[in-house]
């Protein structure tokens, strides 16, 4: 399965196919391989030009990974990354050195990824002096001015990380990626950390940023609901694979992966009128070192029958535009 057959616009920004990104297990006193981590196992995916492709899926799914594997943060094992039809996977240093311009990051801890040891200036300031854009004014002039896109003050340049709220230093994070003027951003889980008050103003200040600035998104997140206000699609994500796939409402409407039906309506309701009955899983995500045999569901799955157990489901499209894995897509 090729990731163009998940999108059918020719304008695709980003194309992954079958990547792989295994992680080895060392043991012994030879350090030899003793188990493979299959973080990410046969991710194919596209996103089109100006849309938000949202990843959703429980701790450890491997959608954090895959984000990184994207931007080469990661070493992929196989598969192939397709950034505007370049090789990011084989990229050479100075070609890498180039699509990282183009390719941002947003991470989730917004404290983490900043030196706490020089100002917010500088910070956002950082991507430029490395490659080698503006003049010392030009650069500071650029600072201001993203620092006024994302909210904030150009007087505050001279503060410390410290200085600033959690929601502030997102918006710090997002400074750092946008000045870049990239193309496309993979946003790695970057609201999980605020209080849920402050979640909907990034949400907005990114969504009015990818307006203003025709940015891309990889929304990468484990709360539906997140998912749900800021995507355009939404790839859902179990255990190293997409297992469904398709436009944001007809994926939260009409989930066809009994793993989708499940994390939905876990939902809180906002309407305490609306009743929706709790699919309650049973067991944990079972390790990625040994994954069940047939669909990866299966020891988790109320309508799994013998073939679940041997025959790993192709991801297909169900309907238009709609891709699932699972041999008994809808019937749940
Ligand atoms: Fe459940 Fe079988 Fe579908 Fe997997 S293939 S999700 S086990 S019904």
């Amino acid at each position: 399965m090729t990731s163009s057959v998940t999108s059918t616009d020719n304008d695709v920004l980003l194309e992954v196919n079958n990547l792989k990104t295994h992680f080895p297990i060392k043991g012994g006193l030879l350090r030899r391989t003793v188990a493979t981590v299959k973080a990410v196992d046969g991710v194919s995916f596209a996103v089109k030009r100006g849309e938000t492709l949202g990843l959703v899926g429980e701790s450890g799914c491997g959608k954090t990974t895959t984000g990184r594997t994207v931007l080469r943060l990661e070493r992929a094992t196989e598969g192939e990354v397709l950034f505007e039809g370049h090789d990011v996977l084989r990229a050479s240093r100075w070609q890498m050195k180039r699509l990282r311009r183009d390719m941002q990051i947003v991470f989730q801890d917004p404290y983490a990824s900043l030196d706490p040891r020089i100002t917010i200036g500088e910070s956002v300031e950082e991507g430029l002096i490395i490659h080698g854009i503006g003049n010392a004014h030009e650069r500071r002039e650029r600072v201001r001015a993203v620092l006024d896109k994302v909210g904030l003050h150009a007087n505050q340049m001279n503060r410390f990380p410290h200085e600033f709220s959690g929601g502030q230093r997102q918006r710090i994070g997002i400074a750092r990626a946008l000045i870049m003027e990239p193309k496309l951003i993979v946003c790695d889980e970057p609201v999980s950390a605020l209080d849920v008050s402050i979640q909907s103003q990034v949400l907005n200040l990114l969504k009015n940023l990818q307006r203003e600035f025709g940015l891309t998104y990889l929304f990468i997140a484990h709360n539906l609901a997140v998912v749900e206000h800021i995507s355009d699609r939404v790839g859902v994500m179990y255990l190293g694979k997409v297992v469904e796939l398709s436009g944001r409402d007809d994926l939260f409407r009409n989930p066809l992966h009994p793993y989708t039906k499940a994390l939905i309506s876990a939902i809180p309701q906002p309407d305490p009128t609306v009743r929706r009955a709790r699919i309650m899983l049973q067991g944990d995500v079972p390790s990625p070192i040994n994954p069940p045999t047939g669909c990866r569901f299966h020891p988790r799955c109320w309508i799994a029958q013998e073939i679940c157990k041997t025959d790993d489901p192709a991801f297909e499209e169900k309907r238009k535009g709609h891709w699932a894995a699972c041999h008994f897509a809808g019937e749940a």
